[in-house]
């Protein structure tokens, strides 16, 4: 039998009770490791994260916290070997695309290292200006955000280990808010390395990092009021734990990252032959093969004038058959597997559900894998769907598929694209591709209340752009509706999830006092 992970919790390794679950290699069909919450006190763990954890960190200023995400920086890349060993068995990825979720953790923990230590030796943050309250101006009001006295639960989905723990650590420990992260089981394996050896480097105070690995069973019934909850994954789990006592009687604040039909939009300037239909098409073959389609961000639905419709679907089939597909261990492979035969068998449900409304543009579900057993290994190539009646097709608007797929969509003109776009019911992101910066921006600020992020790709940023489905920490992430109504990132703003707000309303000089103390080290506005 496999090695049965520990538990992280109340500051001890403590092993879940029964045999766990394990966790397999999706290619080779191996087991690795196995995984057991069963039987941990978690009332008790979490009580000791919220004491130990949270008051230590609380004791340290925002700069001090800062260095000490760039030590677990330090740690990270120390280690980062082991994790493309780890990504590459659990998650069968290629290490290009195991790069987009551990370099992009360690960019993103640093990227808050260098601004939590801008904001320097403060341990509160001002909310916009000190105004009058009294005609005279001698009462007034000023906001301030100071860290919630709880722990940030993470349930995680399993397409990020690494990059979904740390995207949300970051700002959690920089605002001195201690973690305990549940990671989804299928790829729990890297998460966990990550977390032990930052354990091990004691590079963070005691209760300031927790992990459970296993079932989430009981995971909300000991949350408090001060708690917080950052949920990623599925709509259906979302609306579990959106149900929860914890959440509807005590009031526990919940960010939901949840699934997306994101699109792809070719303006009607830009026809074939031009710049931004080649960006367009190299973007969507990107997108569908990167992690083999398992982003959330990835361009689900692409949308171009109708007169285009053949040329795109052709320009993108070529380049799809130019995919290898297999076992990420041989260098000729450009997409490894999926995360799980479970997942081989939804994404291939998906692709029938979708094809009843559709037409099949590219189908590589049956091309050859490259040194893998098309029996065992979670490996599938791409499939490019189409839908000439998009009107009659409410499924391809409403159907994630998170695997390598994606519709190709006709448009009459840009009205109708856009009310195409928003039967999509919320996304993380919409990419846009013109030569024409009015259009792009008429486009962009049309979409905007039903997106997290527009990605707007014009020629002169062709080789400059970060990616469609790249989520930089500088810009926010999550999105409205169907995208299940969170906020990540963003630069600082990701610290207000963790922060409580508070008008304090009082004499000038009781304010002056409140703003002197904090300007003697730094501001934090
Ligand atoms: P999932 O099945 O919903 O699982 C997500 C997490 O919830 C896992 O840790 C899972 O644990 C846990 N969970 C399951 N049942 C639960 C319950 N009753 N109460 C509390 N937690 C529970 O999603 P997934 O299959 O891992 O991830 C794929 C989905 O995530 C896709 O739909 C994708 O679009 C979405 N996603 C969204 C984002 C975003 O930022 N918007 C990012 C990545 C992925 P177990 O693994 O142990 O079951």
């Amino acid at each position: 039998m496999s090695e049965l992970l520990p538990n992280y919790l109340a500051g001890q390794w403590q092993s879940g009770d029964g045999p766990g679950t394990p966790l397999f290699d999706p290619v080779l069909g191996t087991e690795l490791v196995r995984v057991s919450s069963s039987g941990l006190d978690l009332q008790g763990g979490y009580a000791y994260a919220r004491d130990e954890g949270g008051g230590a960190l609380r004791a340290l200023t925002y700069a001090q916290r800062a260095g000490m995400l760039a030590a677990v920086v330090d740690v990270l890349k120390a280690n980062r070997d082991r994790y493309f060993e780890i990504a590459l068995a659990n998650s069968g990825t290629t290490r290009q695309d195991s790069a987009v979720d551990i370099d992009g953790a360690i960019f993103t923990l640093g990227q808050y290292a260098r601004w939590g230590a801008a904001l320097g030796d403060t341990r509160w943050m001002g909310d916009g200006d000190t105004v009058p309250l009294a005609k005279d101006g001698s009462f007034r009001s000023r906001h301030v955000l100071v860290p919630t006295r709880g722990l940030a639960l993470f349930i995680n989905a399993f397409n990020f280990p690494a990059w979904g723990l740390w995207e949300k650590a970051a700002p959690a420990l920089l605002s001195g808010v201690p973690v305990v992260v549940k990671p989804a089981t299928t790829t729990a394996w890297l998460t966990h390395a990550m977390v032990a050896d930052v354990v091990a480097a004691g590079v963070l105070p005691a209760g300031a990092l927790s992990i459970v690995c296993g079932s989430a069973r009981g995971l909300l019934s000991p949350l408090q009021p001060f708690d917080v909850v950052s949920f990623t994954g599925s709509a259906d789990t979302a609306a579990t734990i959106r149900a929860d006592d914890a959440i509807v009687r005590r009031s526990v604040r919940v960010n939901i990252e949840a699934d997306s039909l994101n699109s792809a939009l070719l303006l009607p300037d830009a026809g074939p032959g031009s710049a931004a239909f080649e960006l367009l098409v190299a973007e969507v073959v990107r997108e569908m093969t990167v992690k083999s389609g398992q982003k959330c961000t990835a361009i689900r639905r692409v949308f171009v004038p109708a007169s285009c419709y053949a040329s795109a679907g052709e320009a993108i089939a070529a380049a799809l058959a130019q995919v290898t597909v297999g076992n990420p261990r041989n260098s000729t492979v450009r997409m490894g597997a999926l995360a799980s035969r479970q997942q081989w068998e939804g994404v291939h449900a998906g692709i029938a559900k979708l094809r009843r409304h559709t037409e099949v543009l590219y189908d590589g579900t049956s091309a050859p894998l490259v040194d893998a057993d098309p029996a065992v290994a979670a490996c599938m190539g791409p499939t490019l769907l189409g839908g000439s009646r998009p009107d009659e097709a409410a499924v391809v608007h409403d159907t994630e598929v998170f695997g390598p797929v994606a519709t190709l969509l006709p448009y009459d003109d840009l009205e109708d694209a856009v009310r195409q776009v928003r039967l999509g019911q919320g996304s993380l992101v919409t990419s846009i591709y013109t030569q024409d910066a009015g259009q792009a921006a008429q486009a962009a600020l049309e979409l905007a209340d039903g997106h997290g992020r527009l990605h707007v790709i014009t020629p002169e940023v062709g080789a400059a752009h970060t990616g469609h489905g790249n989520v930089m920490p500088m810009s926010l992430h999550g999105g409205p509706g169907r995208a299940g109504g969170g906020e990540e990132l963003g630069g600082l703003r990701a610290l207000q999830f963790y922060h409580r707000r508070a008008a304090i309303q009082a004499s000038a000089p009781v304010l002056d006092a409140l703003e002197a103390a904090r300007e003697a080290h730094g501001t934090a506005d």
